[in-house]
């Protein structure tokens, strides 16, 4: 059994990793224990984003990596632990059993080698699936550089893997993560994707990875502009079908001469999940939010800041625009545009219709207008001061907790 301190070591190793949510996998309890399908698969969340409910950990913080801004690094002078694969594969059942947790999210430093420690990662998940016949969800970090087959193999058993691309460009990770690289990095990605689709195109039995990839981005710790970011973010969509992209602002934990001093901003990192949501559920493409080579303004969502940027294009008459016209409306998110499609059926819809309806117009009333009137603001300078002011007084209803019902809903679903 694992002992107290090597516990506390580990966990804590493992707490800077974002990248872990455990929607989306498929897999059912077939007799065992468990069930990462239904919504139990489940995850919390602590007011600053980190996923609690799984139990996070890492198999060893013996690392012969040198990343400059891990406090695991091999030149790092902190006490090292590894716990065994049946070691994890117990206590995981065991804080199971009790009630502490729902799944398990997995990580390692490289012990001795990337193949030695995407071994004994494979070796864990692969005990908790056949011996214990655990059926709870299980996110796995994969190793770069680790050999195919091991990749493969954790596949079958883990429900979500993740790469942590960390730095978003070559030059960083050069500069700042020496033993990686994209290639290192990109091509494990690559092949779970190429292999997922063939497992699902072919009908194969049993479960590919169920729940996709993931990766997670340090925002700030390296020079690369948002716009930059976002581009990477779109492709890592487009071409490896991941299901998310996470973006940690960066944390100064260690010293280092080629790190900043002071953390990255909380509204930085927000910034980019809004830009994230317009990526995958908005139709925007990265091009549109931001150019490669500036940051996402802070005063404005990214939304009202395109909107603004192409106030040619409105106002849009709301009994009239396609769908893909309504997203791109400030304040109309999806549930709202779908909601104006079906309700403009039956009726010509007005202002006061649409505040029945609960379509948040305080931003929106600068870019439609409901059969014929216009409630905006008329000189761009004007509407932009206004959402500027109502953004920021958004900001602090949502950390008070007191936020009317809409502003409070689009915070917590992210819509914009
Ligand atoms: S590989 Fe890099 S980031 Fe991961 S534990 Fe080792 S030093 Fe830290």
């Amino acid at each position: 059994m694992i002992d107290e301190r090597r516990l506390k070591i580990l966990t804590e190793g493992a707490k800077y990793d974002v990248s872990c949510s455990s929607s989306g996998s498929k897999r059912k309890n077939e007799g065992g224990m468990g069930n990462g399908y239904v919504a139990g698969c489940c995850h919390s969340f602590t007011p600053d984003g980190r996923c609690v409910s799984l139990l996070k950990i890492l198999l060893s913080n013996d690392c012969v990596y040198n990343c400059r801004y891990c406090p695991n690094r091999l030149d790092a002078d902190v006490p090292r632990v590894s716990a065994t694969p049946e070691e994890i594969a117990e206590l995981t059942v065991d804080f199971y059993k009790r009630n502490y947790i729902e799944g398990l999210f997995l990580s390692s430093a490289v012990e001795k080698s990337p193949d030695y420690t995407m071994e004994r990662l494979v070796r864990t998940v692969k005990l908790l699936r056949t011996q214990y016949r655990f059926h709870g969800y299980i996110h796995l970090k994969g190793i770069p550089r680790a050999d195919e087959a091991l990749v493969r193999e954790a596949a079958q058993y883990a429900d979500r893997m993740s790469y942590n691309i960390e730095l978003p460009s070559e030059q960083s990770l050069k500069l700042l993560a020496p033993q990686k690289s994209k290639e290192s990095l990109l091509l494990p990605m690559k092949q779970l994707a190429g292999e997922a689709l063939v497992f699902r195109r072919e009908k194969r039995k049993g479960l590919f990875l169920p729940a996709g990839q993931t990766t997670q981005m340090i925002v700030g710790a390296s020079p690369e502009k948002d716009g930059q970011i976002v581009r990477l973010t779109q492709s890592l969509y487009r071409n490896m079908g991941l299901k998310r992209v996470y973006y940690s602002s960066y944390v100064p934990v260690v010293r280092d001469s080629l790190l900043p001093d002071l953390p990255a901003g909380q509204l930085r990192e927000h910034r980019l999940y809004q830009a994230d949501w317009l990526l995958r559920f908005y139709g925007f493409t990265a091009e549109e939010i931001a150019p490669e080579n500036e940051n996402l303004p802070l005063d404005l969502d990214p939304k009202c800041a395109w909107a603004l940027r192409n106030l040619q294009l409105f106002p849009v008459e709301v009994n009239r625009a396609p769908l893909e016209t309504l997203l791109r409306v400030p304040g109309i998110g999806g549930r709202s545009a779908q909601k104006i499609l079906e309700a403009r059926k039956y009726t010509t819809l007005t202002f006061e219709h649409l505040k029945k309806m609960r379509v948040v117009l305080k931003r929106a009333r600068h870019f439609i207008t409901a059969n014929g009137k216009f409630y905006g603001a008329k000189s761009e300078t004007a509407v932009r001061g206004l959402l500027a002011a109502g953004e920021n007084s958004e900001n602090a209803m949502q950390m008070s907790l007191f936020a009317e019902r809409e502003t409070a809903l689009s915070a917590l679903t992210g819509e914009l």
